[in-house]
Protein backbone atom coordinates (compact mmCIF):
# COMPACT_ATOMS: atom_id res chain seq x y z
CA UNK A 1 0.00 0.00 0.00
CA UNK A 2 1.36 3.40 -0.89
CA UNK A 3 -0.83 5.73 1.79
CA UNK A 4 1.02 7.61 3.86
CA UNK A 5 -1.59 9.14 6.04
CA UNK A 6 -5.14 11.19 5.65
CA UNK A 7 -4.70 15.24 6.34
CA UNK A 8 -6.77 18.40 6.28
CA UNK A 9 -7.16 20.30 3.30
CA UNK A 10 -7.61 23.47 5.82
CA UNK A 11 -5.56 22.92 9.12
CA UNK A 12 -3.18 20.32 8.03
CA UNK A 13 -4.37 17.77 11.13
CA UNK A 14 -3.03 14.60 10.27
CA UNK A 15 -4.73 11.44 11.02
CA UNK A 16 -3.39 7.78 10.40
CA UNK A 17 -4.06 6.17 7.21
CA UNK A 18 -6.89 3.89 8.63
CA UNK A 19 -9.05 5.92 10.99
CA UNK A 20 -12.83 6.06 10.13
CA UNK A 21 -12.82 10.16 9.90
CA UNK A 22 -15.03 11.81 7.48
CA UNK A 23 -14.31 15.54 8.35
CA UNK A 24 -11.54 17.35 10.07
CA UNK A 25 -12.15 16.91 13.82
CA UNK A 26 -10.79 20.17 14.74
CA UNK A 27 -12.01 22.40 12.21
CA UNK A 28 -14.34 20.63 10.12
CA UNK A 29 -12.89 20.72 6.64
CA UNK A 30 -12.67 18.32 4.34
CA UNK A 31 -9.75 15.80 4.13
CA UNK A 32 -7.39 14.51 1.72
CA UNK A 33 -4.99 11.17 1.51
CA UNK A 34 -1.43 11.82 0.72
CA UNK A 35 0.90 8.77 -0.46
CA UNK A 36 3.98 8.23 -0.96
CA UNK A 37 4.67 9.95 -4.21
CA UNK A 38 8.50 8.85 -4.46
CA UNK A 39 7.24 5.14 -3.82
CA UNK A 40 5.12 5.08 -6.42
CA UNK A 41 7.47 7.03 -8.68
CA UNK A 42 9.09 3.92 -9.27
CA UNK A 43 6.57 1.59 -10.67
CA UNK A 44 5.83 4.87 -13.46
CA UNK A 45 6.56 2.50 -16.50
CA UNK A 46 4.38 -0.36 -15.30
CA UNK A 47 1.31 2.23 -14.67
CA UNK A 48 2.15 3.54 -18.32
CA UNK A 49 2.33 0.13 -19.99
CA UNK A 50 -1.02 -1.55 -18.09
CA UNK A 51 -4.60 -0.84 -20.29
CA UNK A 52 -6.31 2.09 -20.44
CA UNK A 53 -8.78 0.07 -17.82
CA UNK A 54 -9.93 0.78 -13.97
CA UNK A 55 -6.66 -0.98 -12.35
CA UNK A 56 -4.35 1.24 -14.18
CA UNK A 57 -4.07 3.62 -11.39
CA UNK A 58 -4.86 0.82 -8.81
CA UNK A 59 -2.15 2.03 -6.34
CA UNK A 60 -3.40 5.49 -6.19
CA UNK A 61 -6.55 4.45 -4.67
CA UNK A 62 -7.08 3.86 -0.89
CA UNK A 63 -8.46 0.57 -1.38
CA UNK A 64 -7.56 -3.00 -1.94
CA UNK A 65 -9.85 -3.85 -4.05
CA UNK A 66 -12.36 -1.58 -6.28
CA UNK A 67 -16.29 -2.63 -7.05
CA UNK A 68 -15.96 -1.52 -10.52
CA UNK A 69 -18.92 -1.11 -13.42
CA UNK A 70 -16.54 -0.39 -15.95
CA UNK A 71 -16.44 3.38 -14.65
CA UNK A 72 -14.18 6.16 -16.07
CA UNK A 73 -11.27 5.82 -18.68
CA UNK A 74 -14.32 8.13 -21.26
CA UNK A 75 -12.57 9.65 -24.01
CA UNK A 76 -11.82 12.82 -25.34
CA UNK A 77 -13.68 13.74 -28.40
CA UNK A 78 -12.56 16.47 -30.70
CA UNK A 79 -15.80 19.19 -31.38
CA UNK A 80 -17.17 18.35 -34.36
CA UNK A 81 -19.36 21.71 -35.24
CA UNK A 82 -19.12 23.97 -32.38
CA UNK A 83 -15.39 24.66 -32.91
CA UNK A 84 -15.59 25.25 -36.84
CA UNK A 85 -19.77 27.17 -36.61
CA UNK A 86 -18.56 29.67 -34.04
CA UNK A 87 -14.96 29.97 -35.57
CA UNK A 88 -13.29 29.75 -32.10
CA UNK A 89 -9.64 30.01 -32.47
CA UNK A 90 -8.96 27.37 -29.98
CA UNK A 91 -9.45 23.55 -30.09
CA UNK A 92 -12.66 22.24 -28.42
CA UNK A 93 -12.92 19.02 -26.68
CA UNK A 94 -15.25 17.05 -24.70
CA UNK A 95 -14.69 14.79 -22.06
CA UNK A 96 -18.14 12.57 -21.94
CA UNK A 97 -18.92 11.29 -18.73
CA UNK A 98 -22.16 10.47 -19.34
CA UNK A 99 -20.64 7.29 -20.36
CA UNK A 100 -19.88 6.28 -17.01
CA UNK A 101 -22.46 3.11 -15.84
CA UNK A 102 -25.10 5.09 -13.96
CA UNK A 103 -24.65 8.12 -16.57
CA UNK A 104 -22.48 10.35 -14.40
CA UNK A 105 -19.22 11.17 -13.03
CA UNK A 106 -20.37 9.75 -9.61
CA UNK A 107 -19.67 6.44 -10.43
CA UNK A 108 -15.80 7.10 -9.91
CA UNK A 109 -15.82 8.29 -6.90
CA UNK A 110 -18.73 5.23 -5.73
CA UNK A 111 -15.87 2.62 -7.07
CA UNK A 112 -13.75 3.61 -4.23
CA UNK A 113 -15.99 5.06 -1.49
CA UNK A 114 -18.34 1.57 -1.71
CA UNK A 115 -15.04 -0.62 -1.90
CA UNK A 116 -14.16 1.18 1.56
CA UNK A 117 -17.67 -0.09 3.13
CA UNK A 118 -17.05 -3.32 2.21
CA UNK A 119 -13.34 -3.37 3.59
CA UNK A 120 -14.22 -1.12 6.97
CA UNK A 121 -16.97 -4.43 7.25
CA UNK A 122 -20.15 -2.14 7.22
CA UNK A 123 -22.97 -3.44 6.09
CA UNK A 124 -25.01 -0.38 5.72
CA UNK A 125 -24.73 3.20 3.92
CA UNK A 126 -25.82 6.07 3.26
CA UNK A 127 -25.71 9.39 1.05
CA UNK A 128 -27.09 12.86 1.07
CA UNK A 129 -27.80 13.77 -2.76
CA UNK A 130 -29.07 15.66 -5.22
CA UNK A 131 -29.80 12.65 -7.20
CA UNK A 132 -26.90 11.78 -9.57
CA UNK A 133 -24.63 10.63 -6.08
CA UNK A 134 -27.67 8.57 -4.78
CA UNK A 135 -27.72 6.63 -7.88
CA UNK A 136 -24.31 5.95 -8.21
CA UNK A 137 -24.05 4.78 -4.42
CA UNK A 138 -27.16 2.73 -4.74
CA UNK A 139 -25.77 0.73 -8.30
CA UNK A 140 -22.35 0.17 -6.42
CA UNK A 141 -24.30 -1.36 -3.22
CA UNK A 142 -26.36 -3.24 -5.16
CA UNK A 143 -22.97 -4.49 -6.92
CA UNK A 144 -21.41 -5.28 -3.73
CA UNK A 145 -24.69 -6.18 -1.74
CA UNK A 146 -24.65 -3.85 0.67
CA UNK A 147 -27.49 -1.80 2.23
CA UNK A 148 -28.15 1.94 0.76
CA UNK A 149 -30.25 4.87 2.07
CA UNK A 150 -30.52 7.65 -0.27
CA UNK A 151 -31.58 11.12 1.35
CA UNK A 152 -32.62 13.72 -1.23
CA UNK A 153 -33.62 17.54 -0.66
CA UNK A 154 -37.73 18.17 -1.32
CA UNK A 155 -37.52 19.27 -5.05
CA UNK A 156 -35.10 16.37 -6.50
CA UNK A 157 -35.59 15.33 -10.09
CA UNK A 158 -38.13 12.52 -10.38
CA UNK A 159 -36.00 10.95 -12.72
CA UNK A 160 -33.36 10.69 -10.70
CA UNK A 161 -35.82 9.15 -8.02
CA UNK A 162 -36.80 6.27 -10.03
CA UNK A 163 -33.36 5.25 -10.83
CA UNK A 164 -32.05 5.70 -7.45
CA UNK A 165 -35.31 3.30 -6.79
CA UNK A 166 -34.77 1.04 -9.08
CA UNK A 167 -31.45 -0.05 -8.13
CA UNK A 168 -33.25 -1.32 -4.56
CA UNK A 169 -31.86 1.52 -2.50
CA UNK A 170 -34.22 2.86 0.21
CA UNK A 171 -34.99 6.82 -1.11
CA UNK A 172 -36.41 9.17 1.29
CA UNK A 173 -37.39 12.78 0.20
CA UNK A 174 -35.98 15.35 3.08
CA UNK A 175 -38.83 18.45 3.37
CA UNK A 176 -35.52 20.89 3.58
CA UNK A 177 -32.51 22.17 1.15
CA UNK A 178 -29.65 20.36 0.49
CA UNK A 179 -27.53 21.23 2.91
CA UNK A 180 -29.97 20.69 5.93
CA UNK A 181 -30.39 16.44 3.66
CA UNK A 182 -25.97 16.71 4.39
CA UNK A 183 -26.68 17.69 7.90
CA UNK A 184 -29.46 14.74 8.68
CA UNK A 185 -27.42 12.03 6.50
CA UNK A 186 -24.06 12.85 8.97
CA UNK A 187 -26.58 12.66 12.12
CA UNK A 188 -28.17 9.17 11.31
CA UNK A 189 -24.93 7.82 10.36
CA UNK A 190 -23.46 8.72 13.92
CA UNK A 191 -25.97 7.34 15.56
CA UNK A 192 -27.14 4.42 13.78
CA UNK A 193 -24.00 3.23 12.67
CA UNK A 194 -24.18 3.67 8.43
CA UNK A 195 -20.98 4.26 6.93
CA UNK A 196 -21.14 7.61 5.20
CA UNK A 197 -20.60 8.74 1.91
CA UNK A 198 -20.97 11.59 -0.11
CA UNK A 199 -18.76 14.01 -1.09
CA UNK A 200 -15.83 13.08 1.40
CA UNK A 201 -12.38 11.66 2.05
CA UNK A 202 -12.73 8.53 -0.35
CA UNK A 203 -15.14 9.61 -2.86
CA UNK A 204 -12.04 12.41 -3.59
CA UNK A 205 -9.92 9.61 -4.03
CA UNK A 206 -11.87 7.86 -7.00
CA UNK A 207 -12.63 10.71 -8.56
CA UNK A 208 -9.28 12.14 -8.99
CA UNK A 209 -9.00 9.70 -12.00
CA UNK A 210 -10.67 12.10 -14.13
CA UNK A 211 -7.48 13.98 -13.69
CA UNK A 212 -5.09 11.20 -13.98
CA UNK A 213 -6.70 10.00 -17.41
CA UNK A 214 -6.51 14.03 -18.94
CA UNK A 215 -3.37 15.05 -18.25
CA UNK A 216 -2.27 11.24 -20.23
CA UNK A 217 -5.55 11.87 -22.87
CA UNK A 218 -4.12 15.55 -23.89
CA UNK A 219 -2.01 18.61 -22.99
CA UNK A 220 -5.07 20.35 -22.03
CA UNK A 221 -4.53 24.26 -21.41
CA UNK A 222 -7.95 24.70 -19.43
CA UNK A 223 -10.64 22.76 -18.38
CA UNK A 224 -14.01 24.50 -17.97
CA UNK A 225 -15.91 21.93 -15.67
CA UNK A 226 -19.45 22.68 -13.29
CA UNK A 227 -19.06 23.12 -9.69
CA UNK A 228 -21.26 22.44 -6.67
CA UNK A 229 -19.99 20.72 -3.92
CA UNK A 230 -16.44 20.98 -5.18
CA UNK A 231 -15.23 17.35 -5.48
CA UNK A 232 -15.00 17.38 -9.34
CA UNK A 233 -12.89 20.47 -9.68
CA UNK A 234 -10.35 19.71 -6.24
CA UNK A 235 -10.22 15.69 -7.34
CA UNK A 236 -9.48 16.34 -10.87
CA UNK A 237 -6.63 18.93 -9.45
CA UNK A 238 -4.96 16.07 -7.38
CA UNK A 239 -5.13 13.86 -10.63
CA UNK A 240 -3.49 16.56 -12.42
CA UNK A 241 -0.78 16.74 -9.25
CA UNK A 242 -0.27 13.60 -8.90
CA UNK A 243 0.20 12.63 -12.55
CA UNK A 244 2.81 15.71 -12.22
CA UNK A 245 4.51 13.88 -9.40
CA UNK A 246 4.61 10.73 -10.94
CA UNK A 247 5.69 11.76 -13.81
CA UNK A 248 2.71 11.08 -15.53
CA UNK A 249 2.17 14.15 -17.48
CA UNK A 250 3.51 17.57 -17.69
CA UNK A 251 0.07 18.58 -18.02
CA UNK A 252 -0.84 21.57 -15.79
CA UNK A 253 -4.47 23.01 -17.01
CA UNK A 254 -6.03 26.36 -15.90
CA UNK A 255 -9.39 24.97 -14.02
CA UNK A 256 -12.49 27.10 -15.13
CA UNK A 257 -15.02 26.42 -12.15
CA UNK A 258 -18.62 27.32 -13.58
CA UNK A 259 -21.69 27.44 -11.29
CA UNK A 260 -25.37 28.67 -11.74
CA UNK A 261 -26.05 32.00 -11.35
CA UNK A 262 -29.20 31.38 -9.02
CA UNK A 263 -26.72 29.25 -6.28
CA UNK A 264 -22.92 30.38 -6.87
CA UNK A 265 -21.38 30.35 -3.16
CA UNK A 266 -17.66 29.28 -4.22
CA UNK A 267 -18.28 32.12 -7.44
CA UNK A 268 -19.08 34.48 -4.57
CA UNK A 269 -16.38 33.28 -2.59
CA UNK A 270 -13.94 33.55 -5.32
CA UNK A 271 -14.86 37.29 -6.36
CA UNK A 272 -15.90 38.47 -3.01
CA UNK A 273 -13.60 36.06 -0.46
CA UNK A 274 -15.74 34.80 1.89
CA UNK A 275 -17.73 31.58 1.45
CA UNK A 276 -21.13 31.79 2.67
CA UNK A 277 -24.29 29.56 2.55
CA UNK A 278 -26.90 30.34 -0.20
CA UNK A 279 -30.26 31.34 1.41
CA UNK A 280 -32.80 31.29 -1.67
CA UNK A 281 -31.06 28.98 -4.54
CA UNK A 282 -32.50 28.91 -7.54
CA UNK A 283 -31.52 27.47 -10.46
CA UNK A 284 -32.75 24.24 -13.24
CA UNK A 285 -29.31 22.88 -12.97
CA UNK A 286 -30.29 20.97 -9.74
CA UNK A 287 -26.96 18.63 -9.62
CA UNK A 288 -24.89 22.15 -8.83
CA UNK A 289 -27.54 23.13 -6.56
CA UNK A 290 -25.17 23.14 -3.25
CA UNK A 291 -26.22 25.86 -1.19
CA UNK A 292 -23.26 25.64 1.18
CA UNK A 293 -20.34 23.35 -0.59
CA UNK A 294 -18.83 20.72 1.42
CA UNK A 295 -15.68 20.59 -0.71
CA UNK A 296 -16.10 24.68 -1.21
CA UNK A 297 -12.50 26.08 0.04
CA UNK A 298 -10.72 23.09 -1.46
CA UNK A 299 -12.05 24.18 -5.39
CA UNK A 300 -11.22 27.45 -4.51
CA UNK A 301 -7.70 26.48 -3.51
CA UNK A 302 -8.07 24.56 -6.81
CA UNK A 303 -9.01 27.34 -8.83
CA UNK A 304 -6.19 29.46 -7.36
CA UNK A 305 -3.21 26.90 -7.67
CA UNK A 306 -4.08 26.32 -11.17
CA UNK A 307 -4.22 30.15 -12.34
CA UNK A 308 -7.72 29.56 -13.32
CA UNK A 309 -10.92 31.25 -12.24
CA UNK A 310 -14.91 30.76 -11.37
CA UNK A 311 -17.42 32.20 -13.47
CA UNK A 312 -21.77 31.82 -13.45
CA UNK A 313 -24.21 31.57 -16.38
CA UNK A 314 -27.61 31.85 -16.42
CA UNK A 315 -30.24 29.18 -16.32
CA UNK A 316 -30.84 30.30 -20.09
CA UNK A 317 -27.17 29.96 -20.81
CA UNK A 318 -27.27 26.05 -19.46
CA UNK A 319 -30.03 25.43 -21.38
CA UNK A 320 -28.51 27.04 -25.01
CA UNK A 321 -25.52 25.18 -24.48
CA UNK A 322 -27.32 22.15 -23.46
CA UNK A 323 -29.35 22.08 -26.80
CA UNK A 324 -25.90 23.04 -28.71
CA UNK A 325 -24.16 19.97 -27.28
CA UNK A 326 -27.16 17.61 -28.53
CA UNK A 327 -27.92 19.37 -31.73
CA UNK A 328 -24.45 20.01 -32.80
CA UNK A 329 -22.60 17.70 -31.35
CA UNK A 330 -25.10 14.68 -30.74
CA UNK A 331 -23.86 14.78 -27.18
CA UNK A 332 -26.90 14.56 -24.34
CA UNK A 333 -26.45 15.89 -21.73
CA UNK A 334 -28.45 16.98 -18.20
CA UNK A 335 -28.63 21.16 -17.72
CA UNK A 336 -25.82 20.82 -15.23
CA UNK A 337 -23.60 18.83 -17.17
CA UNK A 338 -23.80 21.92 -19.92
CA UNK A 339 -22.29 24.16 -17.71
CA UNK A 340 -18.38 24.21 -18.80
CA UNK A 341 -19.00 24.61 -22.34
CA UNK A 342 -22.30 27.50 -20.65
CA UNK A 343 -19.36 29.59 -19.28
CA UNK A 344 -16.55 29.03 -22.00
CA UNK A 345 -18.81 30.78 -24.55
CA UNK A 346 -19.35 33.37 -21.76
CA UNK A 347 -15.47 33.65 -21.45
CA UNK A 348 -14.42 32.84 -24.34
CA UNK A 349 -12.50 35.96 -24.91
CA UNK A 350 -10.19 34.85 -21.98
CA UNK A 351 -8.97 32.06 -23.64
CA UNK A 352 -5.39 32.03 -25.45
CA UNK A 353 -5.67 31.81 -29.46
CA UNK A 354 -4.28 28.18 -30.31
CA UNK A 355 -4.78 27.03 -26.97
CA UNK A 356 -6.63 23.45 -26.10
CA UNK A 357 -9.92 23.46 -24.01
CA UNK A 358 -11.58 20.42 -22.65
CA UNK A 359 -14.82 20.75 -21.25
CA UNK A 360 -16.14 18.32 -19.27
CA UNK A 361 -19.81 16.59 -19.09
CA UNK A 362 -20.52 15.66 -16.33
CA UNK A 363 -24.02 13.33 -16.71
CA UNK A 364 -26.65 12.26 -19.11
CA UNK A 365 -29.17 13.79 -20.73
CA UNK A 366 -31.62 10.94 -20.06
CA UNK A 367 -31.50 11.77 -16.06
CA UNK A 368 -33.52 15.10 -17.29
CA UNK A 369 -35.08 14.53 -20.63
CA UNK A 370 -36.03 17.22 -22.75
C1 LIG B 1 -22.30 16.13 -8.92
C2 LIG B 1 -22.44 16.78 -10.22
C3 LIG B 1 -21.78 17.99 -10.52
C4 LIG B 1 -21.00 18.78 -9.51
O1 LIG B 1 -19.89 18.14 -8.95
P1 LIG B 1 -19.34 18.57 -7.52
O2 LIG B 1 -18.31 17.58 -7.19
O3 LIG B 1 -20.51 18.57 -6.58
O4 LIG B 1 -18.80 19.96 -7.66
C5 LIG B 1 -21.92 18.50 -11.79
N1 LIG B 1 -22.66 17.89 -12.73
C6 LIG B 1 -23.31 16.73 -12.49
C7 LIG B 1 -24.10 16.11 -13.56
C8 LIG B 1 -23.22 16.13 -11.23
O5 LIG B 1 -23.87 14.99 -10.99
Amino acid sequence: MFEKFIQCVACGKRYGKDEVVFRCESCGSNLEIIFDYRKLKKIRNDIKSRPFYYSRYRELFPVKKTVSLGEGFTPVIRSKNIEKKLKLPFELCFKPELLNPTGSFKDRGSSIEVAKVVEKGFGKAIVASTGNMGASIAAYSAAAGIRCRVLVPRDANQFKMRQILSYGARAERIRKGYSDVIEHAERIAEKKGYFLLGDYLYRREGTKSIGLEISEQMKADYVFLPVGNGILISALWKGVREANLLGLSKARPRLVGIQAKGCCPVFRAWKFGKLEKIRNPRTIADAIECDFPLDGLNALKSLKESGGFADIVSDKELLKARDMLAKMEGLSVEPSAAAGLAGLLKAKEVVKENSRVLCILTGHGLKEPV
